[in-house]
């Protein structure tokens, strides 16, 4: 939470005079564009405008959401992105914690912005901002936005708009409503959404019912090849850049398939390798199950973090070599 002087502070910052946007981590993924878009129409309903900027394009299940086609991908519109990040008087950092998870482009341009910046985030260990609001024990910063709306003391204007997106990110983040962090307040904020016009069968079969033909090709073929190793512990699936490219991959298109590792009984943890479409490195997602860490593991191994239970990473190595390296290192940990 921000304290009571912070949301003053904060408050005051939110007039029709600011210009403010709302950013982003690369690589966005539904609770990011949630929370961002979610805010965006929060401070709408307040009067405000704000242009969300994400650092690069995000999947396509994604873009039915309000405003999603408004959203300035920094990637394919970089003069405009550039510019409403230096003439900004206020930055909303969400869905990461650290300037440099928002990519090469964007990072030195929120580092050099005069704006006054407000973090509102789930990851460990967040780097200094003007306003921090940093929770780990929150599943999505979709929620936090919910709380952050409540600590205003402005829940009333939260509308279906908004509704959707804080749902969105929620849903997605939490796996369904399935993942650890997922609490009675998860459940009673997200029941607040559905009365406000969030409908859980349409955002569901929106986000979630939009396999391809060709994506669920890929998915057989890692789950034709999936090994166990550490005594059954550990899930290992990969994919090649090769492969990739003959099933058409598409941004997304690989998203949860690391979740099916978890799915086999008595595994603890799931790591999917894949290599990087163009550049020669090996992009990793760890997935675990109670008190296995992967967070300080993948960062510690594989220059990554996230968080205990969701962490990812990349490596320099080509894919067999990331491969060996990780048995190697998963065999030494404790659990
Ligand atoms: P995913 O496996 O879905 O890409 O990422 C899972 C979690 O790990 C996300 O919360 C994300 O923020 C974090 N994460 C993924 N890749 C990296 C990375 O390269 N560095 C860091 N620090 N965190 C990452
Ligand atoms: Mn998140």
């Amino acid at each position: 939470m921000f304290t009571p002087t912070e949301i003053t502070e904060i408050q005051k910052l939110l007039t029709p005079n600011h210009n403010i946007v709302i950013i982003t981590h690369y690589n966005p993924d539904g609770d990011a564009i949630g929370s961002s878009l979610g805010l965006k129409h929060f401070l709408k309903a307040k009067g405000l405008e704000a242009d969300v900027i994400v650092p690069n394009d995000f999947p396509k299940f994604l873009k039915w959401m309000p405003e999603a086609k408004q959203i300035i991908i920094a990637d394919y519109k970089r003069k405009q992105a550039g510019e409403a990040i230096y003439n900004a008087d206020v930055i909303f950092i969400l869905d990461f914690n650290a300037s440099h998870r928002s990519g090469h482009l964007v990072a030195p341009w929120i580092e050099k912005a005069r704006a006054k910046k407000i973090l509102i985030d789930h990851h460990q260990q967040p780097d200094n901002f003007d306003f921090i609001y940093s929770d780990v024990t929150v599943p999505a910063t979709s929620q936090m936005i919910y709380h952050f709306i409540q600590e205003l003391n402005e829940e009333h204007l939260v509308n279906k708009d908004i509704a959707e997106c804080l749902y969105t990110g929620i849903m997605t983040d939490t796996g369904g409503f399935r993942f650890r962090s997922t609490s009675a307040t998860t459940h009673r904020i997200t029941a607040n959404l559905i009365e406000k016009g969030a409908d859980p069968a349409m955002i569901t079969s929106n986000t979630w019912d939009t396999n391809t033909v060709s994506r669920l090709h890929l998915l057989a073929l890692i789950l034709g090849r999936i090994e166990v190793v550490k005594d059954g512990k550990v899930a290992i699936l990969w994919l090649k850049r090769d492969e990739l490219k003959e099933f058409g991959f598409q941004k997304g298109d690989t998203e949860g398939f690391v979740n099916y590792g978890l799915s086999i009984m008595g595994t603890q943890v799931s790591a999917f390798f894949m290599e990087d479409l163009y550049d020669d490195f090996v992009k990793i997602s760890f997935r675990s199950k109670e008190d296995v860490d992967v967070n300080q593991f993948s960062r510690k191994y594989f220059n990554g973090g996230g968080h205990i239970n969701a962490a990812g990473g990349k490596y320099m190595k080509t894919i067999e070599e990331t491969i060996v390296d990780f048995k190697e290192k998963i065999e030494q940990e404790d659990f």
